[in-house]
């Protein structure tokens, strides 16, 4: 058993180091399998594999800090000198133009810029800056994508943010507007004319008309009518157990 786990290592110490990669994730089932094994040359090996592979892990979580920096409150970037050196007073989207085939601009945007690990040559103004991130609370930005007159949303055509990020940022705006972070118009409705007043006598107690008097019924036909005898009776008969 010993010899035939030797040999196992043996060839293993032959393999090539893009074979060796997996084998350090293996590693602690090795030892387990083996403990008595030297098989200390290979990990050796692939120790120096961990130490680039950490190193690697090192520089990628470096990165992610960049990253991650406005992670937790994205609104402290819209603030920043880096922010303002970049765009400085005016919006994101300025300045952006678009790629597209022919004189005539597509009436949509592009789908999504990012997909997987792939980027596009021509990221759109959101996804061009891994700063700036979609949030309620990152109302400058929001705001930056809404009309100052009317208040509606500006089309993606006109800002030209891909049809993902402009999802997430009507998400985000309506969102803000239910958080009251961004205002929002109601439609303005003047109270003051007739059909809203409240009051006319039709509101209060309804007056009696003024024909009907005490014992009279309401409708005057009502007392005319003469209802058929034999009509009576049956129906009299009918409900005998429930007239008192
Ligand atoms: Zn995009």
């Amino acid at each position: 058993m010993a010899a035939s786990v030797q040999s196992v290592a043996k060839v293993l110490w032959r393999l090539t180091p893009s074979v060796l990669h997996p084998l350090r994730i293996y590693q602690p089932c090795v030892q387990k399998l083996c403990p008595r094994v030297s098989v200390s040359p290979v990990f050796l090996q692939s120790h120096s594999f961990c130490q680039a592979a950490s190193l690697h892990d090192e520089a990628a979580a470096q990165a992610a800090e960049t990253l991650s920096r406005y992670k937790e409150k994205p609104w402290e970037y819209l603030e920043s000198e880096e922010y303002i050196e970049k765009y400085g007073s005016s919006p994101v989207w300025t300045g952006y133009r678009r790629n597209h085939k022919g004189g005539i601009p597509p009436q949509k945007t592009r789908k999504t810029c990012i997909r997987g690990d792939k980027i596009c040559g021509n990221p759109c103004p959101i996804c061009r800056d891994v700063n700036i991130i979609i949030h309620p609370q990152n109302v400058k930005l929001l705001e930056q994508f809404i009309s100052p007159y009317t208040g509606i949303i500006y089309d993606p055509t006109k800002t030209g943010v891909c049809m993902k990020q402009q999802k997430k940022l009507t998400e985000a705006i309506d969102a803000s507007r239910d958080h009251g972070f961004l205002p929002f118009q109601i439609p303005y409705v003047d109270f003051t004319k007739e059909d809203y007043s409240n009051s006319h006598d039709a509101v209060g107690a309804t007056p009696p008309p003024a024909s009907l008097t005490a014992g009279e019924s309401w409708y005057k036909w009502y007392g005319e009518i003469t209802p058929d005898e034999s009509e009576v009776t049956k129906v009299k008969r009918k409900y005998k157990a429930y007239l008192k």
